[in-house]
């Protein structure tokens, strides 16, 4: 039996060694302070509190931040690669034999590939196409708001409405800013933001045209088309008094809740500038005719601090 533990298995595979890939490892250029950097997400942190774009970094999700840092490194490497001065070229994957030449750019992402049409296949051209069509519209300047969520939402007739309506995107900037780092929170901002938006679609519709902003739909004169347009959307049917979609109704009433909420800060916020000047006025009306009588011996008033 000892003799059989002895020498060495048969069924032990053999191994061979592999040869260590050889690759030239490159240096990325920072597009804010313009230099080369060995480790780019990290060098990123240093800019954390001068530059508002690099603050959100600590706020995304891991899949989001590898798809900033991708837009980041490949608008730092077209800085690079077009500057005539320098002869350096940011590739995906480096070679030491080819020059700058003979690498072309990629319309969409604007970086340079040795085979472009291979590439093109697969490139979704990161953040290019709807940051340069809809910028202008937005009723916002929530910066994560526009660029996380809008930018990335489907581009159709309720896009164009939520993009104009700043009740609901004073919703959706103040979900973003509630639940920051909830997982997938860009996604649940846009179905909410996309809910309302279907409501005040169908509103629309149907008071044919005389409804066009949600600021509208909150008033308790509309309070029965609302109800109304909330049925059509939710496919309520009357015969079985019954929802297609039962969790909808809810979800919507508990966002009109949350959006008269915003509205009734929004007019509180613009009265109470109003109040204050009226007490002020007739605080200082009041007092002034106290003191008058005071000081002409008409009337005994003492003298108030704090008048009342
Ligand atoms: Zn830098
Ligand atoms: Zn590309």
């Amino acid at each position: 039996m000892c003799f059989l533990f002895q020498g060495k298995s048969p069924k032990k595979k053999q191994v061979k060694k592999r040869k260590k890939r050889t690759y030239q490892r490159q240096k990325q250029f920072c597009k804010i302070c313009k230099k080369l950097v060995s480790q780019l997400p990290r060098h990123l942190t240093t800019h954390k509190e001068t530059d508002p774009e690099m603050r959100k970094l600590e706020f995304l999700s891991p899949k989001r931040r590898t798809m900033f840092l991708s837009k980041i490194r490949k608008e730092g490497a077209y800085l690079l690669n077009t500057s005539s001065a320098s002869t350096d070229v940011i590739t995906s994957r480096p070679s030491v034999t080819k020059k700058k030449e003979e690498y072309e750019f990629c319309p969409n992402c604007k970086f340079m590939y040795l085979n472009l049409k291979k590439h093109l296949t697969r490139c979704k051209g990161i953040g290019s196409k709807k940051t340069v069509d809809m910028k202008p519209g937005y009723e916002t300047d929530d910066m994560i708001l526009i660029e996380e969520v809008l930018n990335n939402m489907k581009n159709d007739h309720i896009f164009e409405l939520i993009a104009k309506d700043r009740l609901i995107l004073e919703y959706g900037s103040r979900l973003l800013a509630k639940n920051r780092k909830e997982k997938n929170i860009f996604y649940h901002v846009a179905t909410k933001m996309r809910e309302v938006g279907r409501l005040v679609d169908q509103l629309r519709s149907q008071t044919q045209g005389s409804i066009k902003q949600l600021e509208q739909c909150l008033e308790p004169a509309s309070f029965p088309k609302v109800v109304q347009a909330i049925k059509v959307i939710c496919g309520f049917d009357p015969v079985k008094n019954t929802y297609e979609i039962p969790s909808l109704p809810t979800k919507i009433g508990f966002a009109l809740k949350e959006l008269k909420r915003i509205k009734n800060i929004w007019s509180n916020y613009s009265t109470s500038k109003y109040y204050t000047k009226r007490i002020i006025v007739t605080r200082s009306t009041t007092m002034r005719d106290k003191l008058s009588e005071r000081t002409n011996g008409t009337r005994n008033v003492p003298y108030l601090k704090h008048p009342t």
